[in-house]
Order: C-alpha cells, then structure tokens, then sequence
C-alpha cells in the first residue's frame, strides 16, 4: 500500500479544480482509498511518503501523437500540411520498415513521453506491422495503458509507404487478431486519413472493425484541404465523419477524430452520437495546420475533447505544455472571431487533458475513491517571496514548467 502526504489537486469537473491542501491519500491494490485533511488513524504504522509542497495530480492522457515522428519534432516547422507530410513525415516514416530504426526510436518516444507525465496514449505507429507490433508490446510490458495501431493508406502517399487494399486489410487483421485480448496496450483501427484511403479500403476497414469489436483514430477535419480532399474522394458523404459512419467505424469501440477545426453541424452530430472524441492539438494545429479548434462552444455543445501533443506537428512531447496552448489558443479565437467563439479557463483545459480522457484507459485521470493510481507530484515551481496555491502551481507547471518539475511518477500505484 501507498499513503502519501502532499497537495492534492484533480479536476472536480469540468469547470473546477478539486484542491486538498496539505493532505493524505491512501492507495491500496493501485487504487486510491480516500483523502484525508489529517493523518487517518486507521493508516498508523503504514510507511509515510512526504512530498512536501508538493502537488500531487493525476498522470496525463495524449489522446494523439505519432511515435515514429519523434526525431523529427521542432523541425521544418514552417511548412503547412501538404508539404510537411510530403517533405518531413512520410520520408521518415518509410525508415520504419527497418524493425532495429524502429525500435531505437520507439524506445527513445516512449521514455520521453513517460518522463513528461503521460502514462496514457493513444499513438499512431506507421504501416509497418513488424515496428507496430513492437511498440505495442513495448509500451504495454511498461504498463502504459492505451492503443496503437498499424497506419493504412492505399493513395496520396509516397511511393515507399503506399499499400495494396488488400494487403493493408491482411495486415490489419493479422495484427487485431494477435492484441485484440490485449489489457493495457490495445489494437486501435488508424486509417491515416479520407485522402490516403480508397473506399475499398475504408469499408474493409470497417468490416474489421465489427469483426474484432475495436474502435478507430484518424484525422478528422483536420484543415480546410483535408475537408476538402474528403468530400472531393467520398462525394456521397456530406462531411468528412460520415465516411466513417457508413463504413461502421464508429460503433465498435472508442472513436477518436483529431483536430476537427472545421466541423460542420453534421460532423459534430455524428461524433455526438457516438460519445467519440475530437482531439485538440493546439501545438500541431499552428505549426503545420493553420486553424484553432472552437474548443469552448464544442465544449458548451457537449462534445468531448482530449489533448494531443501529436508529435510531430506538435513539437513538445509533454501533455501539460498543451493545456496551457490550449487556453492562449482559445484567447485568439475569441478575440479574432469573436461571434460564436469563447475562450477557455485552464480548468477547463486541465479537465480536457486528465478526467475527460481517462474514461479511455479505465477508472482513471482522477484521485477521486476508486481510481486507478496514476499520478505525478509536481515541485520546484514556487516563488522565494511568497507561496503558490496548490491549483496555482498546477497552472504555471503547464505554462513554464519541465519535466524536471516531475518529482515522482506513478503508474498502477507503482512508484516508477
Ligand atoms: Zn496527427
């Protein structure tokens, strides 16, 4: 068992921050017991971890980031989406066709990521099936609980990574198959997106899908020429999340849709209706992307939205510089199109990055009674002259914070 003295700070929901001062939490068997404004008795005895000021918060989700992308993150940053994949991703992602780059890199992103706080993830691989199953099992002997899954794309792609239909459809199978009885790291359906996939492809795509009872991630109106490309290729479809929706891709599992920047009140209708999830990379969204996501009205709407460091567009690994991004994002928007749009709290930012998407992975991304016990203590942040708030040194964590303000990580109620 743990029992840990510290701050505590989680999200209540999604508009506050549920804060313990100077608190005790219990753990036992990997989930939390309780919190206590003063030692509990019936702990006495029990060896006593004292973080301090320390602030004690649950671990972070990364609802999209591309792991094969990991050495090119902060480069050619200045291009935009068409160029970017076409100069700067695609040529790395054809070096994952050797198994030994692949694993150098893997083991190099999955570090990193847990270094910075994110013991959750939901990652996109390449179409290599021997380097994707690597890095499933590679994050799932750490305990990181999420998915990944092999990339397909039959057109628009490099000559190096573009695949036959069937071909594709075999290895996508092949690889459902071997992980769909997976616990922590699980198989996740990853068409890249409507414009490097075929019909043929896609309604395969979705026959697996209810085949193996396993959800989907892609890039869902993702820019203005993506939502273009999308009703261009698929004109039967009305918006670019219908494709996916006559295909049977949104009612097998979790669905997850990153960026979805432009949606149209069908779009937003379909993911409703699914309890799907728009992915808000704020990084990757002003990097390579050109749009900010109309996070607060989504939000009001009852749309549920995660974060994504979406390595390589974004250029930081680390969830919690997303949070922050995310509230300044949401300021310009309101402030440049201020009909229709609002700005968010970090609160609300915070909730978005931690209990909206822990759902995902379990009963987790909370302290509260019952939650599996991933979480981190955060210090180092506070000023000589004057003392923070817990929830204050949260906010600047996220805002200048590093992965040396990391002072212990937990994930299954293990310290790792
Ligand atoms: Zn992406």
């Amino acid at each position: 068992m743990l029992l840990i003295h510290a701050n505590i700070v989680y999200s209540e929901d999604r508009a506050h921050l549920a804060v313990y001062p100077d608190s005790y939490i219990a753990v036992e068997q990997g989930r939390v017991q309780g919190i206590w404004p003063v030692f509990p008795e019936k702990y006495k005895g029990a060896p006593l971890t004292d973080y301090g000021d320390g602030v004690l918060i649950p671990a972070f989700s990364d609802l999209h980031v591309h792991a094969p992308q990991y050495l090119n993150r902060g480069l050619e940053m200045d291009l935009l989406l068409a160029d970017w994949l076409d100069r700067c991703t695609f040529p790395m992602e054809e070096k994952f066709a050797d198994p030994e780059f692949a694993k150098a890199v893997y083991d190099a992103f999955i570090d990193d990521m847990i270094a910075n706080g994110t013991m959750h993830a939901c990652v996109y691989a390449t179409i290599h099936e021997e380097a994707t199953s690597y890095l499933l099992e590679r994050m799932d002997r750490k305990g990181i609980k999420g998915f990944t899954g092999k990339i397909n794309m039959d057109r628009s792609a490099s000559a190096g990574l573009m695949e036959d239909p069937m071909d594709s459809l075999q290895k996508t199978d092949a690889f459902l198959e071997k992980y769909s009885g997976n616990r922590n790291m699980r198989p996740l359906i990853t068409p890249r997106f409507a414009p490097t996939c075929s019909r043929e492809l896609i309604q395969g795509l979705g026959r697996l899908g209810r085949k193996y009872q396993t959800g989907m991630q892609t890039h869902l109106v993702e820019s203005r020429w993506e939502a273009e490309q999308a009703r261009v290729l698929f004109p039967e479809c009305s918006c670019d999340t219908e494709i996916y929706e006559r295909a049977g891709l949104m009612e097998n599992g979790p669905v997850l849709g990153a960026h979805f920047i432009f949606p149209s009140e069908e779009d937003i209708r379909i993911l409703k209706k699914y309890d799907s999830y728009a992915v808000h990379c704020p990084d990757a969204t002003t990097n390579i992307i050109a749009g900010i996501m109309q996070a607060g009205v989504l939000l009001d709407g009852g749309v549920r939205i995660g974060l994504g460091s979406d390595v390589s567009g974004g250029h930081h690994i680390g969830v919690y510089t997303q949070a922050a991004r995310a509230v300044q994002l949401s300021k310009l928007k309101e402030f440049y199109e201020p009909e229709g749009n609002r700005a968010i709290t970090f609160p609300e930012a915070f909730f978005m990055a931690t209990k909206q998407s822990g759902p995902l992975f379990g009963n987790t991304g909370t302290l509260e009674e019952g939650a599996v016990f991933d979480a981190l203590v955060i210090d180092g942040l506070s000023d000589a002259a004057r003392k923070l708030r817990p929830e204050q040194v949260i906010e600047r964590f996220c805002y200048i914070g590093t992965k040396e303000n990391i002072k212990a990580r937990y994930l299954n109620g293990e310290a790792i």
